[in-house]
């Protein structure tokens, strides 16, 4: 056995700590030191605020107590995103989390109300979502604290303001013995195999390490600067390239949801927080100028302005090897899928989970690294084939961005979802949990793909037997929604006095 003793991160954003925290929750501390390099003068990206429910899971395994985490950072409730002007200017879908409706006997809920609609029964698919249901409503309650309800199939994240998030994971980290060195790194050695041996700081000192965990955001200081592995670039399938940020003062009710607006060269969101809301354009550089985006951006935000708009450059795509010797890149450094359904921290989180389960020694034998990316590249590009269709079904034709994303050639893998699904609204097997049939139904509905057939199985099923099913269903989610608190009362409600 030739264990690894030292881990050395660098690195001190959403991802340095996260893998900080997680590594300090799994490793004992007397057997492997874990050492996180920071350097305060080129700071952290600042942004990365929507979060998917898998985020929740992580911080309650993490033993973090929720209602802590939430006060820390200045959390709300997110139970999906709301699209507006997507697929034509002046519409708008939700795409809720959890479930939507349960199965019929033994026939999947979606084919029931496929076999409904087409048989004209006007029913709108996210009636059967609790979570849709509760953010027209602007409400909110824990599912896990109404099991056996209507609503106990909703799934829930949060809106975090990024900074504190690093903070809290840091205190969390450094309680379990991460220790923290600040300074910029500016060269790394290597060994005769390749593998690094340490990094160098700026005023001259060296941190050592078996492993090297590269969290450097976008300049990917190790994994591509250092040990040059390639980046895949996807600005064929997603153009936008660009964002402008700001953040604004919170407007009342806070939306217990994120908002993602279409644009003419890209997007605009909307996060809402408790005390602030952050608000951004994401656009494409070849259909709109910085300044043009600013112009944009300003024009629609609402509430106080509070910081100057930032322009962040970034590019879609990942690595071609996340591990590669030993060192490993997470976050920024790892990939970037444009933001639009928030899955940059979720990526994080999985990229450690993966890491845990095939935790090298200090060889670091490659097969573990080569299986290592081929399950990470296989999450990313899951990722990027749901991103990409909502831009590639869009109807929209008033601006050359949208034209272009109507016409784009897309990646094989989507173009095979999208025909399977049209047939018979059938949905291939995904890798991540993270988007389920509930997702691609809702974004497909949403964008207007509907399947021409239902499948024949549901045949057996009588239609006045759907339709009352249906019924009821949409009644008693409806009917308990109605009951439940508002976003707001919801949060004051778990709010813990300050003294
Ligand atoms: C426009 C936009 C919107 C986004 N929105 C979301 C969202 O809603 N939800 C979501 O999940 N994700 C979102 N993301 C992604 C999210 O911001 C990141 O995944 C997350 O913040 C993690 O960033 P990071 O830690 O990898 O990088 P960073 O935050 O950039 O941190 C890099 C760290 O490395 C340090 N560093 C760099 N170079 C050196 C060096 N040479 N020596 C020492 N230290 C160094 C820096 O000081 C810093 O501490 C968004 C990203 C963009 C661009």
């Amino acid at each position: 056995m030739n264990p690894i003793r030292k881990i050395v991160i660098v690195g001190g954003g959403t991802s340095g700590w996260m893998a900080a925290a997680m590594l300090s929750h799994h490793l004992k501390p007397g057997v492997c030191r874990i050492e996180l390099v920071e350097s305060t003068d080129i700071g952290t990206i600042g942004i990365g605020e929507s979060t998917v429910p898998p985020f929740v899971g992580l911080i309650q395994r993490l033993g973090i107590d929720e209602r802590d985490f939430m006060q820390a950072t200045q959390a709300t409730y997110k139970l999906g995103i709301q699209f507006v002007d997507w697929r034509q200017r002046r519409e708008r879908y939700f795409h809720p989390f959890g479930v939507i409706g349960k199965r019929i006997g033994a026939h999947d809920f979606y084919q029931c109300w496929l076999k409904a609609r087409q048989a004209g029964i006007a029913t709108d698919l996210q009636d059967f979502s609790p979570c849709s249901v509760m953010a027209e409503k602007g409400r909110f309650y824990l599912p896990g604290e109404a099991q056996n309800t209507p609503i106990g199939g909703a799934g829930y994240a949060f809106h975090v303001d990024a900074t504190l998030v690093a903070r809290y994971l840091r205190r969390y980290a450094e309680g379990r013995g991460v220790s923290r060195v600040e300074g910029t790194v500016l060269g790394a050695t290597r060994r005769e195999n390749g593998f690094i041996d340490a990094v160098e700081l700026a005023d001259g000192r060296r941190v050592e390490g078996d492993f090297f965990i590269d969290c450097t955001g976008f300049r990917a200081f190790l994994i591509g600067q250092t040990l040059g592995a390639g980046f895949e670039d996807w600005s064929q399938f997603l153009p936008c390239d660009r964002a402008v940020a700001v953040k604004t003062s919170s407007g009342s009710p806070i939306p217990p949801y994120t908002r993602a607006t279409a644009g003419k060269a890209g997007w605009s969101w909307s996060i809402p927080l408790q005390q602030r809301v952050g608000q951004g354009y994401v656009y494409a550089s070849a259909f709109c100028s910085d300044q043009e985006a600013r112009s944009t951006l300003l024009r629609s935000v609402e509430g106080k302005i509070l910081d100057e708009p930032k322009v962040i450059p970034f590019v879609s795509g990942r690595r071609r090897e996340i591990w590669r010797f030993n060192c490993l890149s997470l976050g920024l450094a790892a990939g970037f899928v444009e933001p639009l359904e928030s899955t940059a921290i979720h990526l994080i989180a999985r990229g450690m989970d993966f890491f845990l389960r095939y935790f090298p020694d200090r060889e670091c034998d490659g097969a573990l690294a080569r299986e290592y990316n081929r399950r990470m590249a296989a999450d990313y590009e899951e990722v990027r084939d749901f991103i990409v269709l909502h831009y590639c079904a869009t109807g929209r034709e008033d601006t050359q961005f949208w034209r272009w994303c109507r016409n784009m050639t897309l990646p094989d893998s989507l173009r095979e979802r999208i025909e399977l699904f049209q047939g018979h609204g059938a949905l291939r097997e995904g890798v991540d949990e993270l988007f389920r049939s509930a997702s691609w139904q809702s974004v497909f509905e949403g964008m207007g793909i509907r399947p021409l057939k239902h499948c024949p199985r549901v045949d057996n099923l009588e239609l006045e037997q759907i339709a009352s099913t249906l019924d009821m269903a949409r009644q008693a989610i409806r009917g308990m929604v109605g009951n439940l608190p508002t976003h707001e009362e919801f949060l004051r409600s778990q709010s813990r006095p300050s003294w």
